[in-house]
């Protein structure tokens, strides 16, 4: 999609700083971070919201939380403990429409998410 903030991301048109990259997905960090650690995982490929996934998805949608698995080894929170959070939609709070993964840690969160 090319009006796309995250599209532009994976094609490099909006500089990031990328943790890691492989031929499905990128991981990088968020510009605007709520906790010392806040690592934004999203596919490649465009899709617009949770809403828009497929049959076809699921091995892509593994591999996006298995590569978590592996992040979040590399970041130091593994033990302490972190959150992954998808927006969907305007109730959600989703801003950017391409399907993403928040990665928080180091820090307490509290629940109910506000
Ligand atoms: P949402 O609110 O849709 O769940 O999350 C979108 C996230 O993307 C926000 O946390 C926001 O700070 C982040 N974000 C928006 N634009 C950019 C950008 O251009 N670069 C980076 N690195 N993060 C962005
Ligand atoms: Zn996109």
């Amino acid at each position: 999609m090319t009006d796309c903030i995250f599209c532009k991301i994976v094609s490099k048109e909006i500089p990031s700083e990328i943790i890691y990259e492989d031929d499905k997905l990128i991981a990088f960090k968020d510009i605007d971070p709520q906790a010392p650690v806040h690592i934004i995982v999203i596919p490649k490929k465009h899709i617009k919201s949770l809403n828009e996934l497929d049959q076809n998805d699921s091995t892509l949608i593994g591999h996006i939380f298995l590569t978590i698995k592996e992040l979040v080894k590399q970041l130091g929170i593994k033990e302490k403990g972190y959150r992954v959070v998808n927006n969907c939609g305007e109730l959600g709070g989703q801003t950017v429409p391409h399907i993403h993964f928040h990665v928080l840690g180091d820090r307490k969160f509290s629940w109910p998410p506000g």
